[in-house]
């Protein structure tokens, strides 16, 4: 799941089970349909991971047979256009014969060691050589282990406690993260999940993205470890920093005494090299990187300068380890996806999104929904928001017409498009995406707006 905030996206909505809504739609998904009622007696809500379920748009979800490039084909024979490619990994779409071949032939070799190997020394390197603020590298197996333990290191850096993040800012579903914002500008976190403790959620202080004031405000009154922050927040849709923002997250840092910690799991290796660091030339102490580095594979990592990473066992006192960690197949697939991306990859990356972004609003034009919704894209991201005005922060996100918003999903899914099932997560174009695609995309985006009952949104 590519959840921020729990509660915002709780299936308690939907109660469990199979899900009432009928979907509007001709896909035939009887396989599917089987799947789930089996799932659901052997698996919570019939998913891993709860995004998938598809609940935020009133159905049931699809199991999946296999990928091919832009295309997701699932157990039903149905075909469509992916635009959640694994929720980021695969951004050279699926099932890369390049990235197949180096995760085969790595994996002839033997799949584990807990001893260290090569490939690890190499990808450290290409990670370091890519994002400006890292000369050493932890990797770990998700982007939630990563961050906790990012956390900590700030922690043990600063000798502080408390934490700084945004509202609608998802960093995985570590304890002290999972804070929802009370009422107020800046507030101590409260738990967004039964089980977080509340001592834990209390070391957060949430504060709106984009609210200059608030910000201030809080560096003001706490004594911050980390700030920590999405450059281009893409957990509450793609909600890119106001001009100016991530600078004064910089500066309030430095003025604070807390360390800069920016979570570029889903913007890592996507917006650009080096991330959004690169792009905005902020450049923070910490990086949380996930997704792209294991190029499909359970893969993360958190970086930073030598001092600090320094204090990472067995170099230094900081204890943080992993049986699968720097696993030789995620690395592997790493390496190779890493290595597919040139300067002329990103180019492509960056036009496909143009291509998509700009056909999107000739779509909601056409299909009679403009000043109801609108695109905001940036390099191989971007997000439909059904709601007039720009979207600011996870205010603004809530406040779009999420019920117009699950009716397009599932007309896109009836037309052979794969989007993210929630307002409150990204499109991830891939290299695979090409222009036949995009036209494909377009034309179903197009009828899918014109089908939607009139009125809704409005
Ligand atoms: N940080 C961000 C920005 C994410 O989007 C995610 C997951 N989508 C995570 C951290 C957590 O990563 P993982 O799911 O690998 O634990």
């Amino acid at each position: 799941m590519s959840t921020g905030d729990v509660a915002r996206r709780s299936p308690l909505a939907v109660t469990g089970g199979r899900n009432p809504v009928t979907p509007a739609s001709s896909l035939a998904d009887s396989r599917s349909a089987e799947l789930y009622a089996r799932a659901l007696t052997l698996l919570p809500g019939g998913v891993n991971s709860p995004v998938r379920a598809m609940r935020a748009i009133g159905r049931d979800p699809l199991f999946v047979a296999r990928g091919e490039g832009c295309e997701l084909i699932d157990v039903d024979g149905n075909r469509y256009v992916d635009y959640v490619c694994s929720w980021g990994p695969l951004i050279h779409g699926h099932a890369h014969p390049e990235i197949v071949k180096a995760v085969t032939d790595a994996a002839a070799l033997g799949t584990s060691f807990g001893a260290p190997t090569p490939g690890e020394v190499e990808i450290a390197a290409e990670i370091a050589a890519r994002v400006p603020s890292v000369e050493m590298v932890r990797m770990t197996s998700s982007g939630t282990e990563a961050s906790m333990s990012a956390l900590r290191l700030a922690r043990a850096a600063t000798g502080r406690d408390t934490i700084l993040k945004f509202a609608g800012a998802y960093h995985g579903h570590v304890d002290g993260l999972l804070a929802d914002a009370g009422s107020g500008l800046a507030t101590q976190g409260i738990p967004a999940s039964p089980g977080v403790p509340a001592a834990a959620a209390k070391e957060t202080v949430v504060v709106p993205w984009n609210d200059t004031d608030a910000l201030v405000a809080a560096t003001n009154h706490y004594e911050l470890a980390a700030i920590v922050a999405e450059p281009y927040p893409a957990n509450m849709g793609l909600v890119p920093p106001a001009p100016g923002f991530l600078e004064l997250l910089r500066e309030r840092a430095a003025h604070n005494g807390a360390l800069l910690v920016f979570d570029e799991v889903i913007s890592g290796f996507r917006v650009a090299p080096g991330g959004a660091q690169e792009r905005s030339d902020v450049i923070p102490d910490l990086t949380i990187m996930g997704k792209v580095i294991g190029g499909g594979l359970p893969a993360a990592a958190y970086g930073g300068r030598r001092e600090l990473m320094e204090r990472i066992a067995p170099a230094g006192d900081v204890y943080q380890a992993g049986t699968l960690s720097g696993n030789p197949l995620a690395v592997a697939a790493g390496l190779k996806t890493l290595e597919l991306l040139t300067e002329t990859a990103y180019a492509q990356l960056a036009r496909t999104t143009e291509l998509l972004a700009d056909g999107l609003r000739d779509a909601i034009r056409a299909g009679g929904w403009f000043g109801r919704a609108h695109v905001v894209s940036v390099p191989g991201l971007l997000t439909v928001f059904f709601r007039r005005d720009r979207v600011r922060d996870y205010a603004d996100a809530a406040d779009c017409d999420r019920d117009a918003y699950a009716a397009w999903c599932r007309e896109l899914l009836a037309r052979g498009v794969y989007p993210p099932a929630s307002q409150f997560e990204a499109w991830f174009p891939s290299l695979a995406h090409d222009e036949v695609a995009v036209e494909r995309t377009l034309e179903a985006a197009t009828a899918a707006f014109a089908a939607l009952p009139r009125g809704a949104g409005a």
